[in-house]
């Protein structure tokens, strides 16, 4: 029997658990857009307790949580301060300008992480022929980082800066539940500053589709009606909720299995001289792996290991980003790495 694939590209790839199913199969189910649906109203009340906010909305994915938030919050004409790596500049199809008619005022920080004094020189000043600032978005974790984070100080600071100067801070929190636990905090505590948070249960969390926005019982209103102009209005999406009341309730209790997963990854992988890895830099459940020194071309480099039954995203000609998660375990993590380096050997010999 062929070994199963080792895959690494992403969390996005997790399958819903045994239980997710059976949640799914004997879920009661109505119609959501008449807000009839008994599932759906129940993972958005445990989301708005779980966050410490006033109220919660299901959404097919976290780009649209993310464009609906954005949409929400902003006017046309405005710009939106992001991190220059951040998801929702640089990987959601330049939404913000065809859904909102924002542009993205993106700012470089180290590992992703913004502060208040980079992001107050991006504001632009109240001038009435300047562009003006709408939102600040910040991304925790922070995927093309390397699964960085914010502290609850940290988004403190900017909250209430940006609150002082009359603005609004969105949370993409694909990963938030990663950060909280790796820095041992109270997911309502890391946020609560926030005015509105975006988080997916399809990826570490393991639900099939999905993602959650929580936020004031108006922001959710105004996002309810946005989901229905694009399109995200769903029926008896109740068999789906039930998979994200296990993701939300029972999952993130095992992410820290994932972030020690990540972080012997990266000890092992840190062993070959030709790999640039920095183990003490991975914190949650994302590494990147530099390899430049082998030589390889990033179509080699996967091309080479997918024969050997280990799936790894590329992010340009020398570096590729590897995620653990629910369906990989140690001992899978001990092959990949073996893996990586005999694909290295290889190349040498
Ligand atoms: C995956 C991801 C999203 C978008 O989620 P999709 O469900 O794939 O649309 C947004 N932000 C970050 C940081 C992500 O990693």
């Amino acid at each position: 029997m062929k070994p199963p694939v080792i895959d690494l590209r992403s969390d996005t790839v997790t399958k819903p658990t045994p239980e997710m199913r059976a949640a799914m199969a004997a879920a009661e189910v109505g119609d959501d857009v008449y807000l009839d649906d008994p599932t759906v109203n129940r993972l958005q009340d445990r989301a708005a307790e779980i966050f410490g906010k006033e109220a919660a909305l299901f959404v097919p994915s976290g780009t649209m949580g993310n464009q609906i938030a954005i949409r929400v919050h902003t006017e046309p004409g405005q710009e939106v301060i992001t991190e220059d790596s951040a998801h929702i500049y640089e990987f959601e199809m330049a939404a913000m300008a065809a859904i909102s008619g924002v542009l993205a005022r993106p700012i470089p920080a180290p590992d992703g992480i913004l502060d208040w004094e980079s992001i107050r020189k991006a504001i632009r000043p109240k001038i009435y022929y300047r562009a003006q600032t709408g939102l600040i978005g910040l991304e925790n974790t922070h995927n093309m980082a390397g699964g960085t984070f914010y502290t609850k100080q940290q988004i403190e600071d900017i909250c209430n800066h940006a609150h002082d100067a009359g603005l609004p801070v969105h949370m993409d929190g694909a990963r938030i539940f990663n950060a909280a636990v790796a820095l041992k905090e109270n997911v309502a505590n890391l946020v609560c500053s926030c005015d509105s948070v975006m988080f997916c249960l399809s990826k570490g969390l393991s639900a099939p589709v999905g993602s959650m926005l929580v936020g004031s019982r108006q922001f959710i209103e105004r996002a309810r009606s946005i989901r229905k102009l694009l399109g995200g209005g769903m029926r008896q999406v109740g068999v789906l909720a039930a998979a994200g009341l296990i993701a939300l309730e029972i999952m993130p209790a095992r992410l820290d299995e994932d972030h020690q997963n990540a972080k012997l990854l990266a000890e092992l992988l840190n062993e070959s001289p030709q790999l640039d890895v920095k183990p003490e830099k991975v914190r949650t459940n994302i590494l990147m792996v530099g390899f430049a020194r082998t030589l390889l071309d990033s179509t080699q480099m996967t091309g080479r290991l997918r024969e050997m039954g280990v799936l790894v995203s590329a992010l340009d000609s020398v570096r590729m980003r590897l995620v653990t998660h629910n369906d990989v375990n140690r001992e899978q993590i001990c092959q990949a790495a073996d893996a990586i380096k005999s694909v290295i050997a290889q190349k040498n010999a």
